[in-house]
Order: structure tokens, then sequence, then C-alpha cells
């Protein structure tokens, strides 16, 4: 088994075990990258000498027996995190000129516990998109097929694990962007409950729905990651003071008598029908593993897309307005006042899906219409949170597809704004509501990967990976990859 096949966890055994160093592992990987990465595009920026001496200490620290789990394993970074001294460009030529002066909560703690960083991963500019096709450094390619889309906005982070060239990744989710191109790229990918991880230093989109989580090849290294990622942290007001378990130590129960909701609205019109034959297979499978299923009913969940696509815009509108050419970030040349000043750095630095956002968020936030729209979407999202609250009563997790289709052609819905805001369609509410919800490989449609969705109750973490976990006990899915990347 080469090195890039195995786990986070059987890496970690190898690096305690003294069987390959950090060093060695994370030139692995660095190879890796030259030579896959011309072609999928994953990576704005590669570490590759900060990597090197982070992967040296953390030899260092093993040497001593002073190595956590995460000690000497490479992992790469969204690049919405901020990195002291290393460039943060949210895949915006806004920020192309931007090196961050201080870490992201996040990142600090990737750092304390010895993790090596071998870079920084493409995304949809600003996090807006579902096909990493906005960002100002080029699309990122599926790994399963380079004509298709990997999903958005953390498509090289679920590209980069999916081809092995990064054993985990970091991403983040407003409407979806953990769960969806995990789902699209065959990876499983964790989006935790609103306040679970810091959002300090992760550059706001929308910043009641943002929320950082982990993406990797199996639902054990999600618990391994997001163990180092989450907790309270001050410096965010939305970050919820509540003790962090260990997310590894529920993996192991059984799923005898665990209940299991599948909503009506996640099966109906608009769901590819193979798509919807592998969800159906996979809670057969749950049912084997000792699981209960529960009719249930979201009943506004058709309310979730067009609620977003007010909260989302008005929020980022709000947060955008700091680039503004003035303190960081992209400033036009030779402006002849401050006017010109604002209108042609914003003009030229964001891309028109941004400038859309921002437009329509404007709009919604204006004198007059707040009330028929910021303050309507977020009436609609108590009823989406409502219609949750009530399925947690009856059930334990709720589970379907997490994307009503398997990966796109390039360039498909670039005409459509409203065909790749539906790729969230099944995504979203979990955001609104604040809850976390996973995705896992479940298996394949058309030759491409499809995701199961598995949506918890608020802090459902532990119970939600080891759902995931057992599901992976007993299915190959997750060890799938493509042939050129073995
Ligand atoms: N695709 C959604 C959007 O474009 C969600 C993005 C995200 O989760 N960052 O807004």
């Amino acid at each position: 088994m080469s090195l890039h096949t195995k786990t986070l966890k059987q890496l970690s055994d190898e690096l305690q075990n003294k069987n390959v160093s950090s060093v060695e592992l994370t030139q692995h990987f660095l190879e890796r990258i030259e030579k896959f990465d011309a072609e999928l595009n994953s990576f704005v920026t590669v570490t590759k000498d900060q990597a090197l001496s982070q992967a040296k200490q953390a030899d260092e620290l093993i040497a001593k027996g002073n190595a956590s789990p995460l000690t000497g394993i490479p992992i790469a970074q969204k690049d919405i995190f901020c990195t002291q001294g290393i460039k943060t460009s949210c895949g915006s030529k806004m920020l192309d000129n931007f090196i961050s002066p201080y870490n992201a909560t996040v990142v600090e703690k990737f750092n304390g516990a010895g993790a090596v960083m071998l870079g920084k991963l493409n995304m949809d500019e600003f996090a807006m998109g579902s096909s990493n096709e906005t960002s100002f450094y080029g699309p990122v390619s599926n790994p399963w097929n380079t004509n298709c889309v990997p999903g958005g906005s953390s498509g090289g982070s679920a590209a980069s694990v999916a081809a092995r060239i990064a054993p985990a990744s970091t991403g983040t989710d407003t409407g979806g962007s953990i769960r969806q191109p995990a789902s699209l790229c065959g990876i499983t990918g964790l989006k935790p409950t609103y306040g679970r991880v810091s959002r300090y230093g992760m550059i706001a989109f929308a910043s009641s729905l943002d929320q950082a989580g982990p993406i990797t090849q199996t639902a054990e290294d999600a618990a391994l990651l997001l163990n180092a990622m989450a907790g309270f942290d001050p410096k965010d007001s939305t970050s919820v003071e509540k003790d962090v378990p260990d997310y590894t130590a529920d993996l192991g129960s059984d799923l005898k008598g665990l209940k299991i909701g599948l909503p009506k609205e996640y099966f109906g019109e608009g769901l590819d029908s193979e798509v919807g034959d592998v969800i159906n297979a996979a809670v057969e499978q749950y049912k084997t593993l000792g699981a209960e299923i529960v009719d249930i009913e979201l009943p506004n969940s058709g309310l979730s897309v067009p609620a977003y696509y007010v909260v989302a815009p008005a929020e980022c509108s709000s947060n955008l307005s700091r680039f503004d050419g003035v303190r960081f970030g992209y400033r036009c040349d030779n402006p002849v006042d401050l006017e010109d000043l604002y209108k042609r750095s914003r003009g030229e630095g964001f891309g028109p899906e941004v400038k859309r956002r921002i437009m329509i968020g404007a709009y919604a936030l204006s004198a007059g219409y707040y009330d028929a729209y910021y303050l309507k979407a977020q009436k609609v999202r108590h009823l989406i949170s409502d219609d949750f609250k009530q399925a947690f009563e009856k059930v334990d997790v709720i589970m379907g597809p997490t994307s009503p289709n398997v990966a796109f052609n390039k360039g498909e819905r670039n005409d459509d704004p409203i065909a790749m805001y539906l790729s969230d369609i099944y995504t979203i509410a979990a955001n609104l509501a604040g809850l976390p919800g996973m995705s896992v490989p479940a298996g394949f449609a058309n030759n491409l990967p499809v995701g199961l969705q598995i949506i918890g109750n608020y802090f459902g973490e532990s119970r939600l990976l080891n759902v995931a976990h057992q599901y992976q006990m007993n299915t190959d899915w997750h060890t799938q990859m493509p042939e050129v990347y073995k």
C-alpha cells in the first residue's frame, strides 16, 4: 500500500512507529502535487519550504515522544483561511496581492497540533459558487473526470484529497461548500454545527452561515481533524463555549435502534434517478446495521434556496464592503479621486458572480426593502429550523442525497445562475438552521461518485461521525479512487 492511499489514521500510526518520517511523507505529497496539480489546478500556493521545515520540527517532536495524532501529518488549507506571511487570496483578484499578517484560529490550531501545511487550495471567488469555476485562478478539475467540475466552493480541497495529493484538507460551508464538493469527488466532508469551529481569520462570506470543517477520506479522519479544529475562541463572538469531546471516542458504537429520518422532500422532483438509487441502497445498508427508517417531512424545504439567496448576498454585500482599494487588496491604477478609486478598484478586483451577489444584497438591504426581503428571509429561516426541531423529536439523524446529481461538465451551468444555485438544494437548509451535516461516498452513477448526506442535531458531531464510520466499516466506497492517481 503506497503512502498516499493511506488514511490520516494510518499515516499517523506510521509516523509514531517511525516507519516513515514527516519529512519523507511531506516530500512524497509535494512530489505528487508537482506531478498532478498542473492538470487539477487544486492549489493556489504550494508552501514547500515551510512544509519541509514544519516536517523537520514534527520529526523532532516524534523522536522525543511528544507527538499528538496530527504531528507530522501534511494537510492543505482552503485559501480562505488567513496564513501569516503567506498569500491568502480567497480565490479573488481582489486579494491576489494579500499577504496575511496573522493566522486564522483554525491554522493556529493545526500548527499547535504539529500538522504540516502543504499549501493553500483553490476555491470559488470568496466561496461563492458550486463548481469552482468562479476562481480568479481558473477552474479546478474533478479527478474522476477532468472535464467535470469538482463542485464548490471548496473545489480545490475536495479534488486534492480525491486525487490523494493531500491526505486531508479544510473547507468552509456556507450553503453546502464542504458537502457538495465532497459528494462530487467521492470523499468525506463534515460541516460542523454553527459556532463549533472558530471563524476568526476565515475570510467572511455570510457570517451567520459560514462554518469550517474537515475534508478527508474517512469519517475517522474527519474526527481526528475536528478534534484539532473545534473549540471556543474568544476572538469569534459566535463561537460557542462548549467542551470539545474526543470525536474518535464514539466511533465504536453500533447502530442498533438508530432512527433515521428520510425527508420526502429530498427524494422528489429534481433528483437524478440513478443518484436516488444509490441513496436508497445506502439506506438499505443502514437497515442491515440495525437502523430503523422513519418517513419524515421538512415542509419548508422548498423555501431554503430562495431564503439563502437573500440572506447570503445581504451579508456578503456588507462583509465585502471592506475591500475598497484603500486598506488592503487590489487597487486600481491612477485613480483620479476617491470615488474613482472605490469604483474601479472594486469593479476591476471582483469577478462577475461576486458582483451579482453584492448587488442583490445591497438591494435587499436598502431602505424600504429590508423588511420585504432580509427580514422575511430571516423569518423563513425560523420556519426551516422549526421543521428540523420537530423532525429531531422523532429521529436521531436525517439522510438523503447531498446533491441532486453527480459532477457536471465544466461550463455547463455558467450561463444559468439558477441552475447553479440549485446544486445546493439539499445542503442549504442545514446552514440556515445551523445544524451539522456530512457527505459520505455511497456509490457511483454514470461512473461518477455519489454522496450520502447525513444531517445531525445541534452539536451531534460525535453521533454523525459514528453513523458515517459504521457505514464505512461495512462498505468500501470511501476507499475508491480514480485509477490515474493510484
Ligand atoms: N454554492 C453556494 C453559494 O454559491 C454555497 C457556497 C458555500 O457554501 N460557500 O453560495
